[in-house]
């Protein structure tokens, strides 16, 4: 499309530029029309004038819009649409009214089946253009059904309004102020209703939200966290230091209202940090933790534990897991038998959930976790499900990893060298370190699942430097209606 610029003046007064041929000059707060071609990490809208990048807010590809350049720089500028010239066949009614200011799922107007397509396009270009890896087979994309009402936690923050406390999101960009909610498609209906619940009381005790550019204030988070469905539900209030006023009043405004609620928490934060997790907390009443099912396992997740905010998808998750640790339709490995079943070594294993799901068809698990809560519900969980082969350690896995490729890790008893060595590292991947030290111990297989093909990508590459070829990747929707893509990726040393 030949772009025309528009050149704001002044809000009223707009001069119309000739359409442009070079990169444009363009500068903060200049209009332009954009036909919109792609989608950008982090789920923006992409679109050029010649070869200049613009990343657009608020479009789909194939849309055509006029949006307002919000940043210039020498090799792409940013801009929020302000006006939808031709609408894209791609679009859909967004769900909720809060849609565009909330910023929790930005692509709610693009279709779901498109969206998937975007998905797996993103994972195949970053292992491509990220990793330089080619020669992989991609496994179609694993969506969900009914991609609404999926996540199992929230973490609301609080805010003052002059009605009184918020409990809401932050909008995207805003650290310090908090968007007032209605509704949120993505969370189940116990936890929308657990929103209102504490707002109203929160009001009724004339209880300040937090204001994080004071430091003043009293409420600073809500987190609901929920399992089975919704059947079970935690809920934990974490404010600034001080005793939590009218807490009866709070346990039985819960109760009443919410019968699925299990244990209700009092979390308290100190810092300047805005955590909401990891906090020392109080039981008010109830159990600090909640029981889950998944992958045929039941699991015990306490307040400070990671647990997969799609309980859904993680299920689907872990069966694919599982399909590439045990090398189903693949030869044995080397040393493998169908009776013994590989040794794995669960690496980030939160608490146990993917270790203890494969325990009876493996040889034996050993699970490493830095968290002690998350550790200790580990040990809880394999004594809840009669499974005594799978060992806990807990520490850092870089330490672990390289006191095994020394040959100095002192195996817990039962345990051994792996066949299979899974990862499930945070968002950041794993260090080069990290990286060079599950090279030097050598397992057969690696089972790498990742939450961000941005790192997956360059630590597949590394790990070619000790022989291990990426065999194929099947990408999972733990998270529609956002960019986030996970994806499950078998790695073979020749
Ligand atoms: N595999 C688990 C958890 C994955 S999330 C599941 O599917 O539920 C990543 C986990 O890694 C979290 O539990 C986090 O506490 C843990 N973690 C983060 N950094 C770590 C480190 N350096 N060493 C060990 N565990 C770590």
């Amino acid at each position: 499309m030949a772009d025309v610029v528009f050149r704001s003046i002044a809000w009223s007064n707009t001069r119309i530029l000739p359409p442009m041929t070079a990169a444009p000059r363009l500068q903060k707060g200049d209009v332009v029309d954009l036909s919109v071609t792609g989608l950008a990490f982090g789920g923006k809208g992409l679109a050029k004038i010649d070869d200049f990048v613009v990343f657009v807010t608020g479009a789909v590809p194939g849309d055509v819009v006029r949006a307002r350049v919000t940043k210039y720089k020498k090799r792409y500028a940013e801009a929020r649409v302000v006006g939808l010239l031709a609408s894209s066949p791609d679009r859909c009614p967004a769900r909720c009214t809060s849609f565009g200011s909330c910023g929790g799922c930005v692509w709610q107007n693009l279709d779901y089946g498109v969206q998937l397509d975007y998905k797996a396009r993103q994972v195949r270009e970053s292992l491509e253009h990220l990793g330089g890896l080619h020669d992989f087979t991609q496994r179609p994309i694993v969506g969900m059904a009914d991609p609404w009402r999926y996540r199992n936690r929230a973490d609301f923050s609080v805010g003052m309004s002059e009605k009184g406390a918020v409990v809401g999101f932050r909008p995207p960009g805003r650290w310090d102020s908090v968007l007032p909610l209605t509704e949120c498609h993505l969370l189940n209906r116990a936890t929308e209703g657990v929103r209102e619940t504490v707002e109203s009381w929160l009001r009724a005790n004339d209880l300040p939200g937090w204001n994080p550019r004071s430091g003043t204030g009293y409420i600073r988070h809500l987190v609901v966290r929920s399992a089975q469905n919704g059947a079970e539900t935690l809920v934990s209030v974490v404010t600034a230091p001080g005793e939590l006023p009218d807490a009866n009043g709070l346990v039985q405004r819960l109760r009443t209202s919410h019968p699925e609620i299990v244990g209700i928490l009092h979390a308290v934060n100190g810092g300047r940090a805005e955590v909401s997790s990891g906090l020392e907390s109080r039981v008010l009443w109830g159990r600090p933790f909640l029981l889950e099912r998944v992958a045929g396992v039941s699991l015990r997740v306490s307040i400070n534990a990671f647990f997969q905010t799609n309980t859904l998808m993680a299920h689907e998750l872990y069966r694919i897991v599982s399909r590439e640790v045990l090398a189903e339709g693949d030869a044995a490995a080397p040393g493998e038998t169908a009776a013994t079943g590989p040794v794995v070594w669960d690496l980030y294993s939160g608490v146990g959930s993917i270790g203890l799901s494969l325990a009876k068809q493996v040889g034996s698990v050993l699970a490493v976790e830095a968290v002690p809560a998350a550790v200790a519900d580990a040990r809880e969980n394999a004594r809840l499900n009669g499974i005594s082969d799978v060992h806990f350690l807990e520490g850092d896995v870089a330490k672990v990893l390289r006191d095994a490729a020394d040959g100095v890790l002192t195996l817990p008893e039962g345990s051994a060298l792996p066949d299979v060595v899974l990862i499930d590292p945070p968002r950041a991947g794993l260090s080069k370190k990290a990286v060079s030290r599950v090279g030097k111990v050598g397992a057969p297989r690696i089972v790498y699942v990742s939450c961000n093909p941005a790192t997956l990508a360059p630590n597949a590459a590394q790990l070619q430097e000790y022989g291990y070829h990426l065999e194929r990747v099947t990408p999972v929707d733990m998270f529609p209606h956002t960019p986030h893509v996970e994806c499950v990726a078998l790695l073979v040393r020749s």
